[in-house]
């Protein structure tokens, strides 16, 4: 159901469907101050995706929780086809705005832009053909569902949507920070993590600060 967790996000009001948490903007504004340094940001993850998708041979990709569009614009630097699409126009306009400046270069002026929600996405967005050979959901975004009806159907509902846009023999990358560990423990799995950058668990749990 939905929690605490949830109500401490900035207070979207959306006027009809699915609230969009970010309608305020004001998450959007800082967006970059609070991801850090893109760079350094994607690196974390960067070769590994990349090879990923190499390897499987994808040229398309679909980014279905674009944000601001850091991992776009990465893709786009390395040559990839990018769709990229998020519920929060908010959110889009940073990434808008990043294809109008970079319009010179031919990945950007390429770059497909668009409003979509993932309960409505097969609705929101035209598949092309098969699907995508890559679809992506990075950045903690699926977190972001609430469990309207207590019973996960939306969460299927999105899996679904999301999953139908990837074609036959694609690849479908969702991360996800391990809320289990967390509940379990107070803070992030030891290891090397993306999104938190303040270590593992020791020396105490009570002393982790969560980001
Ligand atoms: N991947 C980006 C953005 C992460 S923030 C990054 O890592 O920087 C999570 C994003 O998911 C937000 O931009 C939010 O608008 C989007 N989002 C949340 N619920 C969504 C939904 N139901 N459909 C589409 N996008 C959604």
């Amino acid at each position: 159901m939905v929690d605490s967790v949830y109500r401490t996000r900035s207070l979207g009001v959306a006027a009809e469907g699915l609230p969009d948490q970010y309608a305020d903007g004001r998450a959007a504004r800082v967006w970059q101050l609070y991801i850090g340094d893109t760079r350094s940001r994607t690196a974390e993850y960067r070769s590994w995706l990349l090879a990923l998708l190499r390897q499987h041979r994808c040229r398309s990709v679909l980014d279905v929780a674009c944000g601001t569009g850091v991992d776009s614009i990465m893709l786009l630097e390395e040559g990839f086809q990018v769709t990229s699409v998020d519920a929060s126009d908010k959110m889009l306009k940073y990434a808008l705005k990043e294809r109008w400046e970079r319009r010179k270069e031919e990945q950007f002026d390429r770059w497909v832009i668009e409003e979509a929600n993932w309960l409505t996405l097969e609705q929101d967005l035209e598949k092309p053909g098969d699907g995508f050979d890559a679809v992506i959901c990075l950045g903690n975004s699926f977190a972001h569902l609430p469990d309207f009806k207590g019973d996960q159907s939306d969460h299927k509902l999105a899996l679904r949507n999301i999953a139908s846009m990837v074609r036959p023999g694609g690849v479908l990358v969702i991360d996800h920070r391990n809320y289990d560990h967390i509940l379990a423990t107070g803070c992030a799995p030891p290891g090397k993590n993306i999104y938190y950058k303040v270590g593992g668990c020791s020396p105490a749990p009570s002393r982790c600060p969560l980001p």
